[in-house]
């Protein structure tokens, strides 16, 4: 089974990932923590990035797709993949890559939120800076309002996490994401989740969904 997961910042998709490795054992592949690693690593790719970076600038898709899909190779199948392909560019390196050896990619899958659900989501977040602990205003809130229950610091919100970044990230990934949603849609495997919810409810929606996949998988590999 191989999937593209994404959603707006808030969208629940790196909790709902974990749930999709534990339970059908799939590898997960985040184009994010890639380049954190590789920028931290000191590698020549990394400090090439990390340039970029510095002077605000994206991330050349060349050195993106050299990035991910040699780590591909590495996996092969069995993959939920994270943050990658993000533009035109890199879709069609991907799927040049998929051709290639001769992999098929069961879904691509959005778990989608409201604008307003984003900035709730996201900016009710505060962390401790000291160990850090993550909390929610309204969701989960330390004992004491502003203060960290683990060790008693007090709590900071991310620059990040400002409602007016995140509504700026959340139309930056709409408009990112239109093209791309458009092409896998008319390859017949997007789904878009309903992110609104508990995390509980969300994976209600997306678990019979992988089950029939798995399910189908499994049949297909029989003589
Ligand atoms: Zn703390």
């Amino acid at each position: 089974m191989n999937i593209l997961i994404f959603g707006p910042p808030g969208s629940g998709k790196s909790t709902h990932s974990k749930r999709i490795v534990e339970r059908y054992g799939l590898t997960y592949i985040s184009s994010g923590d890639i380049i954190r690693e590789e920028i931290e690593k000191g590698s020549p790719i990394g400090r090439e990035m990390e340039a970029y970076l510095s002077r605000g600038e994206l991330i050349p898709d060349t050195i993106v797709n050299t990035l991910i899909i040699s780590k591909l190779r590495r996996q092969r199948e069995n993959f939920i993949l994270d943050g990658y392909p993000r533009t035109p560019a890199q879709v069609l390196a991907f799927e040049e890559y998929l051709y290639d050896h001769g992999i098929k990619l069961d879904l691509a899958m959005e778990i989608f939120i409201d604008l307003e659900t984003s900035v709730e989501r996201i900016s009710g977040r505060r962390i401790c800076p000291k160990c850090g602990a993550v909390y929610h205003v309204k969701h989960n809130p330390p004992k004491r309002p502003g203060v960290c229950d683990i060790c008693g610091s007090k709590l900071v919100q991310r620059e990040d996490d400002r409602p007016d970044v995140v509504e700026k990230r959340y139309s930056i990934y709409v408009r990112n994401m239109e093209p791309i949603i458009k092409f896998y849609r008319n390859k017949g495997i997007y789904v878009r989740i309903d992110g609104d919810g508990g995390v509980e409810e969300v994976w209600k929606r997306i678990q019979p969904l992988l089950d029939y996949l798995k399910a189908r998988e499994s049949s297909q590999g029989l003589p």
